[in-house]
Formats: C-alpha cells, sequence, structure tokens
C-alpha cells in the first residue's frame, strides 16, 4: 500500500496490483524530488540550528533502516527521480550505508536518476569512496566559515580540519560537491566573498543560505539573521553577477559569476535543517521529515503507520 497525496485535501490509496499512481502536488505538477531525513542527530551544534543540550527523539520513533527503505522504495515507484538523504548529519546514523547501498539498487535499474546527500562533511574521510562505489556522483556540504576558530564558534563541537579532509576526500574520490554556507550577521558575513573564491577555486559551486527562524537554538535569531539581499549588493560591489534560468526544483535563484571562471553562487531563502523548504516553497519535491513526517504542503502525515502496518510496499 503507498500513500498518494493528490490534491490539497484527499489521500488516494493504492489498491494491491494496481500501478502505483504518480504523486501530483495541489497545482497538478508531478513530485519528482524527495528529500529524506534520515536522523535528527548530528555531531556538531550549529549555533543557527540547536540547543548545545539537545533533546533528540526517541529511537523507536524514527524509521528503520529496512522501513525506510521501504518507503523510499515506494515513492520511486511512484515517481521519484530525484533523492537526496540529509539530517541532522545523515553520516552518523548507525548503519546509513547499508541504506545508501540497498538504495543503489534504484540506481542500477534507472528507476532512480540521482541519490544525493547533505552533510556537515565530518564523517566524508571514512564515507567518500564507498558513496561514490553506491552511484552516488554529488554531496553538498555545509560549510560557513574557512576560519577555524569561527568554526569552532559556530558549530561548537565541530572541527575545520576534518571538514576540509572530508572535501578533499570526496574530490578525490571523484565526487562532485557543493558549499552550503549560511550567512550570519557579525559571524561569515566578511567571508562569503571568501567563500566563493575558495569553493569556485577548488571547482566547487556555492550556496548561500538565509537563516531561518524556526527550530530550538539557545540564542536569538535577529542576532543572527542577514537578508540575502544584502550579501547579493556587496558581492555585486567586486564580482558580475548575472542572474540566470537555471532551477532544481527548490527555491534557490542562481546567479553567474563572472570572474571566477564560470562558477555560480545560487542565493536561497531558507535553512533546510529547520524547515521543509522545498515543500514550503512550492515546488516539486515532498520531505520525509526527521524520519516520521512527511510533508506536502498543506497536508502532514505520520509516515510510521504505513510501514509498520503492512509488508507490502
Ligand atoms: S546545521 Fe547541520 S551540521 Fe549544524 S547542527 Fe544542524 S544538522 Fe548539524
Amino acid at each position: 500500500m503507498a500513500i498518494v497525496v493528490s490534491s490539497a485535501s484527499t489521500i488516494e490509496i493504492d489498491r494491491p496490483g494496481q500501478k502505483p499512481r504518480a504523486l501530483i502536488d495541489p497545482f497538478q505538477r508531478a513530485i519528482t524530488y524527495l528529500r529524506v531525513s534520515v536522523t535528527d542527530r548530528c555531531d556538531f551544534r550549529c549555533v543557527y540550528c540547536m540547543a548545545e543540550h539537545m533533546t533528540f527523539l526517541p529511537k523507536a520513533d524514527l524509521l528503520s533502516l529496512e522501513e525506510l527503505d521501504r518507503l523510499c522504495s515506494a515513492f520511486i515507484a511512484k515517481g521519484v527521480t530525484k533523492l537526496r538523504l540529509t539530517g541532522g548529519e545523515p553520516l552518523v546514523r548507525r548503519g546509513i550505508m547499508t541504506l545508501v547501498h540497498s538504495l543503489s539498487r534504484h540506481l542500477a535499474s534507472g528507476a532512480l536518476e540521482e541519490l544525493t546527500l547533505t552533510t556537515n562533511g565530518s564523517q566524508l574521510q571514512t564515507y567518500a569512496s564507498e558513496l561514490k562505489a553506491c552511484g552516488i556522483d554529488r554531496v553538498n556540504v555545509s560549510l560557513d566559515t574557512l576560519d577555524p576558530e569561527k568554526f569552532r564558534a559556530i558549530t561548537r563541537w565541530g572541527d575545520l580540519n576534518k571538514v576540509i579532509a572530508g572535501i578533499d576526500a570526496a574530490q578525490a574520490a571523484g565526487l562532485q560537491v557543493k558549499i552550503n554556507a549560511v550567512a550570519l550577521k557579525g559571524m561569515n558575513e566578511d567571508e562569503i566573498a571568501d567563500l566563493l573564491e575558495w569553493s569556485h577555486g577548488r571547482g566547487m559551486d556555492l550556496t548561500v543560505i538565509e537563516v531561518m527562524p524556526l527550530g530550538d537554538i539557545d540564542e536569538s535569531r535577529l542576532d543572527q539573521y542577514l537578508p540575502l539581499s544584502i550579501v547579493r549588493s556587496r558581492l555585486a560591489e567586486s564580482y558580475t553577477l548575472e542572474d540566470i534560468d537555471y532551477r532544481t526544483g527548490g527555491p534557490a535563484r542562481y546567479v553567474r559569476v563572472g570572474e571566477t571562471g564560470g562558477g555560480w553562487v545560487s542565493l536561497r531563502l531558507s535553512h533546510t535543517i529547520s524547515v521543509s523548504h522545498a515543500i514550503a516553497f512550492g515546488s516539486r519535491a515532498l520531505e520525509l521529515f526527521t524520519c516520521v513526517l512527511v510533508r506536502m504542503m498543506p497536508l502532514t502525515c505520520d509516515v510510521r503507520c504505513a510501514p509498520r502496518k503492512t509488508t507490502s510496499s
């Protein structure tokens, strides 16, 4: 059995033996992109994302790796062609590579066009080659500063050297890397151009993300908020920025940077960890939210019930 969210307020159930119906959003667009949060845990405590002492979901409330595999496979059967694993930090989930290996069968069959993940990079040195061997071609690495002390201040627990080593390993393994940097007032606002030069110099694209006022943190969001309009106008003082039409289904807007060899910077209006942005912006995307909920505007469903009540896909 699979859940179909077919319009603003109805859920249709596929019948056994029927070909699964495609997922259509309330604007009649096919859903082809699924983001899956495989854990709410992380080995960092970024000041804009988590409080230092977090209470995480009880393990029993998380979908098991097998349940995640069944759900992802059901969505793929219903037309999802691009699947992104997120967290928390996806690579700290115990046994995560079992899920990646298992999902890679859908790449081999051609049902899935892309399997990818967003990571903080701390575990990439360990997993980069294996991810590549599973058919993953691209990863997004969250990195807000190149200054080790600022990095520690932002992530509380992170080690910049480990992340850089992870990026090195990813590129050596043949993975394309995109850097995601959250723009933070008073923290990295003077470093965005350096991040741009560094990323493009290493053949990586950069997305600058506006911090979002959601989630349980210890600090004031207002102290962190830096509008992307300011980021853009500051970059425009030093670079030729050309808007381009490229879209990936998410809310980012892409800008080609004339002076850095043709690379682009994208400016995105929300932070993915805190909010199911892809849905909030009405794009053709869906998100399994912290392994428990599936959200698609305007509906939220508890996805634990489906794999726990039936053995059928
Ligand atoms: S922003 Fe990413 S790396 Fe930082 S605490 Fe949140 S999930 Fe972890």
